[in-house]
């Protein structure tokens, strides 16, 4: 190198230094921050980064763009808290102890969060947490009691209860921000679980998106009308259809009891007009479903716009502060959701929309912008994911996997080829029936264990699963496959061993 070269090189890092003292005052931390910022049954199908046809959220898209997009992230267990659950512990229901909404977390167990601690990484969660026992592994807390309501939330925090005015979106959001600027420890990296209680049901949009996609059609799905033939009997007897399942809170005919007198008359005037219409055109049959798919589905993608418009808040905080170029962004939903597919609302089913979860990785100097994985990845995987981001070595019992390889583009030859599903909430709401299965990259095998009845579908010929061929001797080798990967499965998860949860009720 000639010695002007060098002068040259000796400036621009000097420069460098400069524009970093600038920035910041604090030395950044080498390891890097995590912000896991986790929706509440927001389906893949209503992000536009993942193709749907119906929204478009330019601010998860801008993590895409800048990140990597998992195409085949599936849930292991589909609803709110046994989903949260195994992030946590890195294990499935049967050990984590939350088989449905029912049980409490065991707090005494390991998490990724005490484990993140012990390496000295402080530890953040703001939103909901749904798990009924306080999130005592975390240095900070705020979060909802229960799942909260969308306005006015109420939230858990080691001093006491405090209530705070305003769209439940905003407010997690703001606290969020809060904690960034003011409460955080600048000398060590930090763990953020950011949690929206949206979209979760009933849908209440914000004051900012009440009047969106007003005088808009939002195209209907091929399954809108389902008849549920080509399938077992589970699928006709589920009470969650929007054709009889809905109630007029789902629908705004009524409102919750906890809004300012204020919100109340802001959101009834943003309806009226609109009820007055239904009210007057006595709609009857498939016209009153194709109605009331579109009040669902437009107060669903109003709340999604709100989280959307959120995390550019976040991201232009990020950005701002220079905290942006070291710390790790993740989108991601507890589950995903019927938005009308099969006539349905809700999760719970082993069949696509609700098994599929978003999962977007920004990571600046690692993940290659605008990247694309396709392997098959689970909620299982996130607790070793955020742990090898942190540099803990993985502990045994834990039974995903670090995607950290794939993030880095380096598919190890051993990937897994398939995943294990179990549902177990049932006798309960919306009355979907007990089942486990396993998918693979093309076929999906279903047992609905309670009442031993099969279903098999080709995702390569039957996207939508609207025909089991379980029966179809041209699939006969495919099954025996398949049944044998379920008990390989069983066995490798330790499910073979567990013992099945008695009947009992439970809420959603
Ligand atoms: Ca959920």
């Amino acid at each position: 190198m000639t010695v002007s070269a060098m002068i040259r090189t000796g400036q621009v890092l000097l420069a460098i230094v400069a524009a970093g003292q600038m920035f910041a005052a604090e030395a950044p931390p080498t390891r890097p921050n995590i912000i896991f910022v986790f929706a509440d049954d927001h389906a893949t199908h209503a992000i536009s980064a993942y193709g749907s046809r119906i929204n478009s959220t330019p601010n998860i898209d801008r993590l895409a763009r800048e990140g990597m997009l998992f195409r085949n992230c599936f849930v292991t267990n589909s609803i709110c808290a046994p989903s949260r659950a195994v992030i946590l512990t890195g294990k499935h229901s049967h050990l984590n102890g939350v088989l449905t909404n029912s049980e409490p977390f065991d707090i005494n167990q390991q998490t990724f969060v005490h484990l993140l601690k012990q390496a000295g990484y402080q530890t953040a969660i703001v939103g909901k947490w749904h798990l009924q026992s306080d999130p005592v592994m975390f240095d900070y807390w705020r979060v909802l009691i229960g799942q909260g309501p969308y306005y006015n939330p109420r939230f858990r925090t080691p001093q006491g209860v405090i209530t705070i005015e305003g769209y439940t979106t905003d407010v997690i959001t703001d606290l969020v921000l809060e904690w960034l600027e003011k409460h955080r420890d600048r000398s060590r990296p930090f763990f953020l679980a950011y949690h929206h209680k949206a979209p979760h049901r009933e849908w209440l949009p914000g004051p900012k998106q009440l009047n969106l996609y007003k005088d808009t059609f939002i195209p209907e799905p091929t399954t809108l009308f389902d008849d549920y033939r080509g399938r077992t009997s589970a699928a006709a007897k589920t009470t969650m259809t929007i054709a009889n399942h809905m109630t007029d809170l789902d629908l705004k005919f009524t409102l919750p009891k906890n809004l300012t007198e204020k919100q109340r008359q802001m959101i009834e005037e943003a309806y009226r007009k609109e009820n007055q219409a239904f009210r007057a055109a006595g709609l009857q049959g498939e016209e009153l479903v194709r109605w009331k798919y579109q009040r669902y589905i437009k107060d669903y993608l109003r709340c999604v716009a709100a989280i959307d418009d959120n995390l550019g808040r976040v991201l232009e905080y990020l950005d701002r502060t220079g905290l942006a170029q070291n710390t790790v962004v993740i989108y991601s939903s507890d589950q995903g959701f019927f938005l009308g597919d099969h006539g349905w609302y809700d999760k719970r089913w082993m069949y696509e929309e609700s098994l599929r979860m978003p999962l977007i990785v920004r990571w600046p100097g690692v993940v290659s912008p605008g990247s694309v994985n396709w392997d098959l990845v689970q909620n299982l995987d996130f607790a070793p994911t955020f742990l090898e981001i942190a540099g803990v070595p993985l502990p045994a019992e834990m039974q995903g996997r670090s995607l950290v390889p794939l993030l880095r583009g380096q598919r190890p030859a051993d990937w897994r080829q398939s995943i294990y599903y179990r549902y177990y909430e049932y006798p309960a709401v919306h009355d979907v029936q007990r089942h486990e299965g396993v998918r693979t990259a093309r076929y999906k095998l279903i047992h609905y264990y309670l009442i031993n009845e099969w279903e098999l579908f080709d995702l390569e010929k039957d996207p939508d699963e609207l025909r089991s061929v379980y029966d179809d001797p041209a699939y006969a080798d495919v099954k025996r496959e398949l049944l044998a990967e379920l008990e390989r499965l069983r066995k490798v998860y330790g499910v073979d061993k567990a013992q099945e949860p008695p009947v009992r009720g439970s809420g959603e």
